[in-house]
């Protein structure tokens, strides 16, 4: 993709969406940590029912470890993988305490090194407890990434890395938020709400769908199709969200 097309596919995201947050819910920086180690392979969704109750009354390593992992299990126990990400939880607040004072580190090395904390995960936590510039690179980003033409690469750390080279500066911070509610609710992986799009134009994806629904280039497209898409190009270059984004952003 273009270096000023990158820029303009920014610009859109984040008229779309200009206050972008995850949706796994926390209350500190320990519980953010937790949350996202009990998110692999589960929805956000399913993590917040679990962890509602929990950081209630949890909300430090210390707390963590006074509970126990048999009780921590009966809190996450709707989670997949529930039995190694009780064992990881209690074994990172461990060494939360021993070599960190209790704090969550604000350290990729030292974040990698704790039981269940893989590089997504530490860069989730750089970017929403610290404000670091990161972007965990999920299967949402991956497919938007490769899809787009914005961030090709065969492995998420390759589309990481792209990442950091194209995205423009002044939108590294809330890149990550972008390309997952982007991915998650408009470029979902069976069916992208491509005319609902607000980077329809700009994207590579050779099967992208019109307003019509088959994917461009497949059919010829009908005169309706052409007006209507050339609508919502021009609403996308005014700045107006798509209908489907504008949907996430009240939700947000
Ligand atoms: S046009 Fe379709 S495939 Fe391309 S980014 Fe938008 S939703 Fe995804």
């Amino acid at each position: 993709m273009k270096k000023a097309d990158v820029v303009t596919f920014f610009d859109r995201l984040a008229t779309a969406m200009p206050e972008p947050k995850g949706e796994l819910d926390y209350v500190n920086p320990y519980t953010l940590l937790v949350a996202v180690a009990l998110s692999a392979q589960a929805t956000d969704v399913s993590v917040n029912k679990a962890t509602g109750p929990l950081f209630k009354t949890v909300t430090t390593p210390e707390a963590m470890l006074e509970l126990g992992e048999s009780r921590l299990k009966d809190h996450i126990k709707t989670i997949g993988l529930y039995n190694s990400k009780a064992k990881n939880v209690i074994a990172l607040s461990q060494i939360l305490i021993a070599e960190h004072g209790g704090e969550v580190p604000r350290d990729r090395d030292a974040l990698e090194k704790l039981p269940g904390v893989g590089r997504k995960t530490a860069n989730v936590v750089l970017n929403i407890a610290f404000g670091e510039p990161t972007i965990a690179v999920d299967t949402h980003i991956f497919r938007v990434g490769n899809r787009t033409g914005l961030a090709p690469g065969k492995t998420p750390l390759a589309v990481e890395l792209k990442l950091e080279k194209v995205v423009p500066a002044d939108r590294r911070l809330h890149a990550h938020h972008w390309l997952i509610l982007h991915g998650r609710y408009v470029c979902k992986a069976r069916s992208p709400d491509c005319p609902a799009c607000v980077v329809h134009d700009l994207c590579a994806f050779k099967g992208k769908t019109t307003l019509e629904g088959p994917p461009a280039g497949k059919k010829p497209a009908a005169k309706k199709t052409v007006k209507k898409k050339a609508t919502a190009k021009k609403s996308a270059a005014a700045g107006k969200p798509a209908a489907r984004a504008k949907t996430r952003r009240k939700a947000g």
